[in-house]
């Protein structure tokens, strides 16, 4: 079994913890589906919103502020890396903004992709993350994610367990109820669902 050590997208781990199958059809097989019509709606609508949140950052980092949309993130530590929807920054401090369209509390696969890419954010821009924020719904409602020391432990965890399925020829084991695998794009190639 050969060692997957390469660097990781981040987006990948939100779809480990959706399923781990996802990433593994991608990395092992090579295999990617058409972007689907909900794909392209889920990127109009990141770009609609980008104006309209802005003056709600402003108690959390100071002026000068910069804006940067599909900020490229990159943690050599971690081996991961990734575009943020938005991250914006002065001197000292950014703040990370991910975007989603799907209404409702965030889930566990979103905590972890936001906080995988605000340790990315901080290695890349040599700053320290003061906050990390989900968007949510058409509501436009804002989630704070806290990035403590457990989580990183955690997330550690999380791509140590990728990386082992990620090194196996084998489709792993999936736990996925049926109404994850309903709504997912990968349904036509698992044979047991
Ligand atoms: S169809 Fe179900 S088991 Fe297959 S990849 Fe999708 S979520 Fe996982």
């Amino acid at each position: 079994m050969e060692f997957f050590d390469e660097s990781i997208p981040i987006s990948h781990i939100r779809q480990y913890l959706f399923c781990p199958r996802i990433p593994w059809f991608k990395h092992v097989m090579s295999f990617e589906p058409p972007e689907q019509g909900w794909v392209t709606q889920g990127k109009r609508w990141h770009q609609s919103q980008n104006p309209r949140h802005k003056r709600r950052l402003h108690h959390d980092i100071e002026s000068p502020r910069e804006c940067i949309i599909d900020a490229y993130v990159k943690s050599s530590t971690l081996g991961i890396h990734g575009l943020v929807d938005e991250i914006v920054m002065n001197a000292e401090k950014c703040v990370v903004i991910e975007y989603k369209v799907d209404k409702g509390k965030p889930t566990l696969a979103q905590k972890y992709q936001l906080i995988a890419y605000s340790l990315a954010a901080e290695e890349t821009y040599q700053r320290d993350v003061v906050a990390a924020i989900l968007l949510k719904g058409s509501a436009n409602k804002q989630y704070r994610i806290s990035v403590s020391n457990t989580e990183k432990i955690n997330l550690i965890n999380v791509l140590a367990s990728m990386r082992k399925v990620l090194s196996c020829q084998r489709v792993p084991f999936s736990s996925a109820s049926e109404a994850k695998c309903a709504q997912c794009e990968y349904l036509r190639y698992c044979n047991d669902r």
